[in-house]
């Protein structure tokens, strides 16, 4: 894992690879952002680019060289780690004796103990390396106890030494904590770069990772959490029914009922039909995209782009509209607990 192995964002990471590469990355860092987006990876390219025997793009002084050597892939990265070298294999398996990471135990909790002993290793000058990199994953986990006993050390840096906090919540780490901090924030990933970590790190097939990317919001971790193909026949339903959007109420109402489906018990039949609501309105949202114009690579059902088209082309963008209106009052509808029968059907005929 390197910054070039990083999927999505370059401008971050290029930032990043520049401030290594001049020695002026500061030394208190919070990498936040949404959950699976790559910002624990990101941690660990930093600290394979800080301890790299052989980076690409620098010297051994550390005076960057041209960087016409550096495949064009890599745009923007003026340092990079090799990825081969064993400092390089050791930081990914986690056994490089100037890089550790704390976490979370089976308390759910990262206790002061942890961090005391993280910083009593922090303070030597690094054994192998150029840094000594301690990166806190989950550090929204910290403890009270465990942020003050970090305060000090994020004020005052020990010297070749570098703290990174990776963090999904950066709001529940304490103000004086963040204060410290230089604060790098993550954005959600494409749906096209969700699909290509599948793909390449996940061993998905094509057709299966942009649909399991369609329902990621764009976070890698959401989409391996979830059920492809309950998204895909949630897709599918909700298709159905803006299909039949232009024909009378009966059809409509008889279409409602795949809506509901779920296994008889009042909240399954809830949770059949919510997850119909999300994916419809995943595809109204594409709709929307589609009759403005805008770049397809924004589109959440990426591989259904054919079928959204010709459906766009029979419901016309008025329809869409009034649809999106009509799914965010069921959703409502269904907050407040009315009856999971009652909510499809008005949907049903409110979708026209
Ligand atoms: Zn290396």
């Amino acid at each position: 894992m390197a910054f070039r192995d990083v999927v999505g964002h370059r401008r971050l990471l290029s930032l990043l690879s520049r401030a290594i590469a001049r020695d002026s990355l500061t030394p208190s860092l919070v990498l936040s952002g949404p959950e699976g987006v790559g910002k624990r990876l990101t941690a660990i390219s930093i600290a394979q680019a800080m301890n790299c025997t052989a980076p690409w793009g620098a010297t051994p002084l550390g005076v960057t060289r041209e960087a016409d050597h550096i495949p064009s892939a890599s745009g923007g990265l003026i340092i990079d780690a090799c990825g081969k070298c064993p400092a390089c294999r050791r930081i990914a398996r986690g056994m490089h004796p100037d890089v550790q990471t704390i976490e979370p135990g089976e308390s759910g909790a990262i206790k002061i103990e942890q961090v005391r002993a993280a910083i009593d290793r922090a303070v030597f000058r690094p054994f192998e390396g150029r840094k000594r990199v301690t990166i806190v994953d989950q550090a929204d986990a910290l403890v009270g106890p465990a942020q003050n006993a970090l305060l000090k050390t994020l004020e005052e840096p020990l010297p070749a030494s570098v703290f990174i906090l990776v963090t999904s919540r950066p709001d529940t780490l304490l103000p004086t904590v963040r204060s410290r901090c230089a604060n790098l924030r993550f954005g959600r990933l494409l749906v096209a770069e969700v699909a290509e970590v599948l793909e390449r790190s996940h061993g998905y097939s094509r057709a299966d990772a942009l649909t399991a990317a369609a329902a990621s919001d764009g976070s890698v971790r959401r989409a391996l959490d979830l059920e492809a193909d309950d998204f895909a026949d949630a897709r599918s339903d909700a298709e159905d029914l803006l299909q039949v959007a232009g024909r009378d109420p009966r059809a409509r109402l008889e279409q409602a009922k795949e809506l509901l489906k779920g296994g008889g018990t009042p909240a399954s039949e809830r949770e059949h039909l919510s997850a119909r609501l999300q994916a419809l309105v995943t595809v109204l949202r594409d709709l929307g995209l589609l009759a403005s114009g805008a770049d397809t690579r924004l589109l959440a059902n990426l591989d259904r782009q054919p079928a959204l088209d010709a459906l766009l082309r029979s419901l016309g963008g008025d329809r869409v509209d009034r649809a999106f209106v009509a799914v965010t009052n069921a959703q409502d509808a269904l907050d407040r607990n009315v009856s999971p029968k009652v909510v499809a059907d008005w949907l049903a005929l409110n979708v026209h």
